[in-house]
């Protein structure tokens, strides 16, 4: 039996890049003040389809939709910032304002399997409610840039955008559909429906023969209002001042619905055409628009597929986790003493990475599996030994004889030259 296609096992070889990431994110967003939440993996289908919004490829092709046993359709999240918006809402989060929140964890969407797409792949995502201006975009932003560096990842650009107010986006559609329509022949029949239902969603399309067509579309940019241009470039002052560099991208439009103002996203070109990172996005009507109060609002999604694998390209060094030391005992009493000997140990040098060799076997093929383990050394537990309770240490990694610590010396010696090292 094999994993479901799209959906990835991610292996012990492949962990420390995962907890490198979750660690530094951890850190970091709680050093900013953001507090963790977990909301549920599953949700009412209806939440997903009023806030991602009926005509986005999400809601029409890509979410895992079922119904439970009692005919309710519900759906396995596809993003998470709707389930963070109805948690809060729900557990009366938004009553203190200014609230920063974040969540991590597996997001599914019915999309081809490729290099950096998948069915299942995992998000950081991070939400700011209650902040109307542009701090709170100039604080995601540069949250996420200080992430790359603790990451140690280099080269990732950050492009810029302005969706503006609802108003801004109804008068951009009317411009949209003049455009399209003066072109409809070179429409794709996705593009035909969409004029229809949201033209915004096709300067999403993916397909290379309409991007010339996309290119010249008119710009929201051209639709701004005095309020729209001043956040602009208040955020664009605050990331000047902050020495951030970014990209204005007119076209930079973000595949789901409830965004209104600033959107943005950070970019790579080493990974080929999944080139997104992470991105996110001002969403100002969505709170009210699913049941909560006026509320203003922004977050943003990190992919972490995408981040392990720039990990990975850039040949970022982790830190390793090999253990210290390495216990192996052979015959009855000695087996018998192991464990006692080892929990002694970790009570006595609590840093200590102790692995108990747990094998059957000669010492010969427990001494093979603490020199590929990467451990310094081994202590070996014969009966002998434990008669008279002493353990033989051996240095796994310099060229010194082996030498026999009595058991109430052990933690000195292992503390003295393992930890030291
Ligand atoms: P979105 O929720 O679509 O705004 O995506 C935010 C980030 O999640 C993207 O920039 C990607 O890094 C990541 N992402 C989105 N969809 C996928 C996917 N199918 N597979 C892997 N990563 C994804």
């Amino acid at each position: 039996m094999l994993a479901i296609r799209g959906m990835n096992d991610i292996l012990p070889e492949n962990i420390r890049a995962w907890q490198h990431v979750e660690h530094h994110a951890c850190a970091l967003l709680g050093a900013y003040g953001y507090e963790e939440m977990r909301p549920p993996m599953v949700e009412r289908t209806e939440l997903f389809r009023r806030s991602i919004g009926e005509v986005t490829d999400i809601v029409e092709k890509e979410m895992y939709t079922f119904d439970d046993r009692n005919g309710e359709s519900l759906t396995l999240r596809p993003e998470c910032t709707a389930s963070l918006v109805r948690a809060a809402i729900q557990h009366g989060l938004l009553r203190t304002p200014g609230r920063r929140v974040w969540t991590m964890g597996p997001m599914f969407r019915y999309e081809r399997p490729q290099k950096g797409r998948y069915r299942q792949f995992h998000q950081i995502d991070v939400e700011i409610f209650g902040v109307g201006g542009p701090s709170a975009e100039a604080e995601l932003i540069l949250l996420s840039r200080r992430l790359w560096t603790a990451l140690g990842i280099s080269g990732l650009a950050l492009e810029l955008n302005s969706l503006g107010s609802r108003a801004i986006q109804a008068r951009y559609r009317t411009r949209l559909v003049e455009y399209f329509s003066a072109h409809a022949s070179m429409l794709d029949a996705d593009s035909a429906r969409r004029m229809e239902t949201n033209p915004l969603r096709i300067l999403d399309s993916k397909n290379p023969s309409m991007q010339a067509l996309i290119e010249e579309a008119p710009r929201i940019t051209d639709q701004h209002d005095a309020q729209a241009r001043a956040h602009l470039d208040q955020l664009l002052a605050m990331l000047d001042e902050a020495g951030v560099a970014y990209r204005l991208n007119p076209r930079l439009v973000r595949g789901l619905d409830y965004y209104t103002g600033t959107v943005f996203e950070w970019t790579t070109s080493e990974l080929g055409a999944q080139d997104a990172v992470c991105g996110g996005g001002r969403y100002d009507n969505l709170v009210s628009e699913i049941g909560g109060p006026a509320c203003p609002a922004i977050g943003f999604a990190i992919g972490l597929e995408r981040l392990v694998a720039l990990l990975e390209t850039q040949s970022v060094e982790l830190p390793a986790a090999v253990p210290h030391a390495w216990l192996a005992s052979n015959g009855d009493r000695a087996s018998i003493l192991a464990h006692a000997v080892a929990e002694s140990l970790r009570d006595a040098v609590p840093e200590l990475r102790l692995v108990v060799d747990a094998v059957p076997g000669s010492f010969k093929a427990k001494l093979k599996r603490a020199d590929r383990s990467g451990a310094r050394i081994a202590l070996l537990i014969g009966d002998e030994e434990a008669r008279s309770g002493t353990i033989a240490v051996k240095d796994l990694r310099a060229r010194v004889p082996q030498s026999m610590v009595s058991i109430d010396d052990l933690a000195g010696h292992v503390a003295r030259n393992v930890l030291t090292q």
